[in-house]
């Protein structure tokens, strides 16, 4: 039994109870997932149903909360320049750790916002951080996980040192984190392909493995530093299969969820299974 833990963004259709069903039937033992419409501010309250059959199926089917990795809503920007739009935000982003608390999970991913031009990076990451407080301040158990961003329009997130920045101004450290989305990554300048030894020291310098909470496996259609995110199939667009088999065999990955957001769904059992080959052969 190997450290590393893979699966997909999986579908929610039919209640989040379906999420670990679809987890099992790719032969995943992780997964991601929203825990409402990601397309809406708000959603209707999960039930005492809901949450006890997701539950039950995650204990059926022996996913552990641990790499489970739930993904907020896309409308959400916690750097909001504007104040109706950002306190309507941290409204969002506060029933969305509510929810994740009451599915038992623990970790909950989200992307950091934007300036819309309107406010410098600094302002907005600061913005971030204060969004963060106060979610954590009213919610316990569920860690806040920035992911990195590609850095497309006027997104913050995209350079390590903004992770940095918003981690130095969270006053509990003890619950956030980072996901790295190796396309975002790649997109946003970090050259995985001829230098993963400089772009993961640089990723410990400024920021620190310890926050590494998981990972977005995918690959990408644009090219270095174009800073577009345009998810690709593994090994079929500019970062390719070599840099997912050392991904594979770095313990520096293990023991966190590793999660496919990769565009054909119906690759995604292959594509496990590829993942976990390379893994095993570096345990051999
Ligand atoms: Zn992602
Ligand atoms: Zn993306």
């Amino acid at each position: 039994m190997g450290n590393k833990f893979i699966g997909a963004h999986v579908s929610v259709a039919g209640g989040v109870e379906m999420a670990p069903v679809n987890a099992y039937e790719i032969g995943a033992d992780a997964f991601a997932l929203f825990t409402k419409n990601q397309r809406q501010w708000f959603s209707k309250p999960l039930t005492d149903e809901n949450i006890e059959l997701f539950k039950a199926n995650c204990k059926k089917y022996n996913l552990s909360p641990d790499y489970i990795l739930p993904h907020d809503s896309y409308l959400i920007n916690l750097g909001h320049p504007d104040e109706d739009c950002l306190e309507k935000s941290r409204k969002s982003f506060i029933d969305e750790m509510k929810r994740c608390e009451q599915l038992g999970l623990k970790l909950l991913n989200f992307h950091p916002g934007g300036t819309l031009g309107k406010i410098s990076v600094e302002e907005c990451l600061d913005r971030v951080a204060e969004s963060i407080n106060i979610a954590l301040e009213k919610t316990s158990g569920v860690t806040a996980v920035i992911e990195n961003t590609a850095g497309q329009g006027n997104n913050v997130g995209h350079e390590f040192w903004h992770l940095k920045y918003i981690i130095d101004r969270v006053d509990d450290k003890s619950r956030v984190g980072v996901c790295l989305d190796t396309c975002h990554t790649y997109t946003a300048g970090y050259d995985l392909v001829n230098d993963y030894d400089g772009v993961f020291n640089d990723f410990e310098e400024i920021v620190g493995f310890k926050y590494l909470k998981g990972m977005h496996l995918n690959d990408s259609k644009k090219e270095l530093g174009t800073r577009v995110d345009r998810h690709d199939s593994i090994g079929k667009g500019f970062i390719g299969f070599d840099f997912f088999t050392k991904l594979m065999q770095d313990p520096r990955f293990d023991n966190m969820p590793l999660i496919l957001e990769t565009v054909e769904e119906e690759l995604w059992p292959e594509e496990i299974a590829w993942l976990k080959s390379q893994a095993a052969l570096a345990e051999e």
